[in-house]
């Protein structure tokens, strides 16, 4: 930690770092396997009893209010004492966007039951034709009095098969381009005609799934915005979702598992370089995080691709250098003993994989930062 603190910071930090030592529950302490939806859950409940599972929401919405230095304090605490990750489709995706988009009536229903966990969410917007090229999309919505019929198939749904709602893009008419006629709409998953199959991934979770809707009932009043113009409330929702993934949570995570099984082993000038190496680019990456949130204003911010890319690409680098670390023992599966109890290599390296393609592909962020950014121009097509 090279950044200067307030004593307020430092009481903070203190505060947060005994709550941890004392709360975290032992079986989940510096787990990579992702918890089951029933501890996840305790996790984050016992979290949000503190005040802490929400600190970028504002204080009026239940939030913590939290400065970005204080944000990064809490990831730098929890990371150090091991804390496990839970779902946050609901923090981070549709509950920023229901603070700024939602009507009152949906940010009375809603936000309360994703702070205190009683409902988890997720985001339908993939498609089997649909990713990169999200506009794509061609789950239908046909309007039947004050509702939404709709009838699709979204695919590579984190979370879905345990969550309680997903929000959605569906397309409710045909424009001229692409991005009109599409709708931003909350799905009950409770309702009839929804079925899912989970997927599992490389290392071996069952992350996500596919979910089928076959004429599913939807009021008019789940619509976030206006119909057909859910594009713009798509876009906000992907840029908030880049700045969370841009957070140094992972990287702080990632590093002092390289700290841990770096202490397993006979210290060599290679090691001490892959440590220092680490360290320097998590900096980096904190400073980049506080600068951006720093200027955080509403709408699409372009400078959450440089901070999605930069972010993915020092952990799964970090990653790398534990796979360097881990010599022969890099391919096992099973936990070796390190100086804070067993921890396996692979887990982490493995799920790592799936940061450069979630929240929109890094090369797709990189034309974000060619054309929006730096305003080069977009490549001509070869005919
Ligand atoms: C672990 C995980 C969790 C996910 N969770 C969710 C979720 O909860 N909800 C959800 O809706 N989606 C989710 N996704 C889906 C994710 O958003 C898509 O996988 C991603 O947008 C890429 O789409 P695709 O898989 O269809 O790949 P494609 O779009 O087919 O891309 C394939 C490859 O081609 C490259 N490519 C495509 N177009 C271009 C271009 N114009 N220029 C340069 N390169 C290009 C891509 O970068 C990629 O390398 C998740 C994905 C993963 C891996």
């Amino acid at each position: 930690m090279l950044r200067p603190q307030t004593p307020e910071e430092l009481a903070f930090r203190a505060e947060v770092a005994e709550w941890m030592r004392v709360n975290i529950p032992e079986k989940l302490r510096y787990a990579t396997f992702r918890p089951s939806p029933h501890e996840a859950m305790s996790w984050y409940k016992m979290l949000a009893a503190r005040g802490w599972v929400a600190p970028h929401w504002p204080v009026a919405s239940g939030g913590m209010g939290a400065t970005p230095t204080q944000q990064v304090i809490l990831m730098e605490e929890m990371a150090r004492a091991g804390a496990p990750d839970f779902p946050t489709q609901g923090l981070n995706h549709i509950g920023p966007i229901l603070i700024k988009c939602g009507t009152p009536l949906q940010q009375k229903r809603f936000l309360s039951k994703i702070l205190s966990g009683d409902e988890i969410w997720c985001q339908g917007y993939s498609e089997p034709g649909a990713g990169s090229d999200l506009a794509s999309l061609c789950t239908r919505a046909t309007v039947d009095g004050d509702s939404l019929v709709i009838s699709g198939h979204k695919i590579w749904t984190t979370w879905g098969h345990h969550a309680d709602w997903m929000f959605a893009l569906v397309r409710t008419s045909d424009g001229t381009r692409k991005q009109q006629g599409i709708t931003f709409v909350l799905i009950d998953l409770k309702t009839a005609g929804i079925s899912r199959r989970p997927i599992r991934t490389i290392a071996g979770d069952d992350e996500f799934c596919e979910v089928f809707l076959d004429s599913v009932r939807v009021p008019m009043e789940n619509i976030v915005g206006e119909i057909d113009q859910g594009w713009k409330v798509a876009t906000a929702l992907l840029s908030e979702e880049r700045l969370r993934i841009g957070a140094p949570a992972l990287a702080l995570k990632a590093l002092e598992r390289l700290r841990h099984f770096a202490a397993a082993l006979p210290r060599s000038s290679r090691i001490e370089h892959l440590l220092a190496e680490a360290e320097i680019e998590t900096e980096t990456l904190i400073a980049s995080f506080l600068n951006v949130a720093e200027r955080e204003a509403a709408g699409n911010r372009p400078e959450s691709s440089y901070l999605k890319v930069l972010a993915t690409e020092t952990v799964q680098k970090i990653l790398d250098s534990l796979q360097e670390v881990a010599g022969e023992s890099a391919p096992i599966r099973d936990a070796v003993l390190t100086s804070c109890g067993y921890l396996d290599y692979s887990e982490m390296f493995l799920q790592s994989r799936r940061l450069t393609i979630y929240g929109g592909t890094n090369e797709i962020q990189r034309t974000i930062i060619a054309t929006k950014v730096l305003g080069l121009p977009r490549g001509r097509r070869s005919a």
